[in-house]
């Protein structure tokens, strides 16, 4: 009952790359780049575990952004001539390399930080792929020139070193969707179908994360002018419900998102946002314990995953670790309650 795991990203130690940012730079190049990302994938994974995640992921620390990643890795995209670009419905302007071709993986994207994960831990591993739409929304494309067609070629992109991924071992494979919430059309037309594409033939299982974004001062300026009532997540539920993706990861803590809204995703496992990502001050126990018990009116006890809002990239390192400390602490106080409980 109510097993834990955070979003995704884990800030990156100052000898890695610059902090506090989404797109930082490496401090090192070449082979020493190399150590130095495994170096802090060691530091992370033995963090997580000492505070008592359940689910324990790489931290995404071998990757400058978690779409750039992937992409530094196909064919067909040029990193040479990044452009300007508004992204996520203009929200924020964004330097992005361009499609220019088919694109084609060059071979396996996450295999060492994968395998290295799966060698210094025992316990469940998960790891994180950007969506196909949120890929499409993160480019420029001068070569598909229908956002349909480039998420669907991604798609299967995304499959290959999805399935590569379980074949290292790893539990629960994510597909990063912050998109989903931008374009909600588009997902019910053919957002859902590229992430199915994207996660067809895995027995792994397979997430989805749903979110308002990292905590950066675009996205806060943003959810402010989303209202008291942030209903997006009930107009792509419905689809998700219907989809053969097994957990959906959402936003819960300090968002405007209606609780109620949880209850459309009837049959999955609900990762449920119980720590802020966009407020340094760390959450107590006590709050965790009670946005668990808030979401526990909508999903099942044995379907409710506690987690974070999103990932914490850009946090500072201390203030994360303070976070997953309290997301534990918090989960293991709601787990006494519920067995506390007259039956
Ligand atoms: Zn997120």
């Amino acid at each position: 009952m109510f097993t834990t795991a955070v979003a995704g990203s884990l800030p990156k130690p100052a000898w890695l790359a610059e902090t506090h940012k989404l797109w930082p730079r490496w401090r090192e190049e070449g082979a020493a780049l190399q150590q130095a990302k495994l170096d802090a994938t060691l530091v992370w994974i033995k963090a997580q575990e000492d505070a008592g995640l359940d689910v324990i992921g790489d931290g995404e620390q071998s990757r400058q952004h978690f779409v750039h990643g992937f992409l530094e890795q196909v064919d067909g995209i040029d990193f040479e001539h990044k452009v300007e670009m508004g992204i996520r419905a203009d929200r924020y302007k964004a330097m992005v390399p361009q499609v220019v071709a088919a694109v084609r993986l060059k071979g396996r994207v996450h295999q060492a930080e994968a395998r290295f994960l799966r060698a210094h831990t025992t316990r469940k591993i998960k790891f994180t792929l950007p969506g196909p739409m949120t890929i499409v929304d993160t480019v420029a494309d001068r070569f598909y020139g229908n956002r349909e067609k480039l998420a669907l070629a991604f798609a299967e992109l995304l499959n290959q070193e999805a399935k590569a991924l379980q074949a290292d071992g790893v539990d629960v494979i994510q597909f990063d969707e912050p998109a989903f919430n931008v374009y909600p059309e588009e997902v019910n037309t053919w957002g859902v179908r590229a992430l199915e594409r994207a996660a067809q033939g895995l027995a792994c299982k397979t997430a989805v994360h749903i979110c308002y974004g990292y905590g950066i001062q675009a996205n806060i300026d943003w959810k402010k002018s989303l209202g008291d009532q942030w209903r997006q997540y009930e107009q792509v539920f419905p689809a998700l419900a219907r989809s053969r993706i097994d957990q959906v990861s959402l936003e819960c803590l300090h968002s405007h998102v209606p609780p109620d809204l949880m209850a459309l995703l009837k049959g999955k496992e609900v990762m449920v946002g119980v720590i802020d990502v966009a407020s340094d001050e760390i959450e107590t126990p006590e709050t965790v314990a009670q946005t668990i018990e808030t979401a526990l009116r909508f999903v099942p006890a044995n379907r409710l995953i506690a987690c974070t809002n999103c990932g914490m990239a850009p946090m500072d390192r201390d203030v994360a670790l303070a976070k997953i400390e309290a997301l534990v602490k918090g989960a293991a106080l709601a787990r006494a309650r519920q067995a506390a409980r007259p039956a």
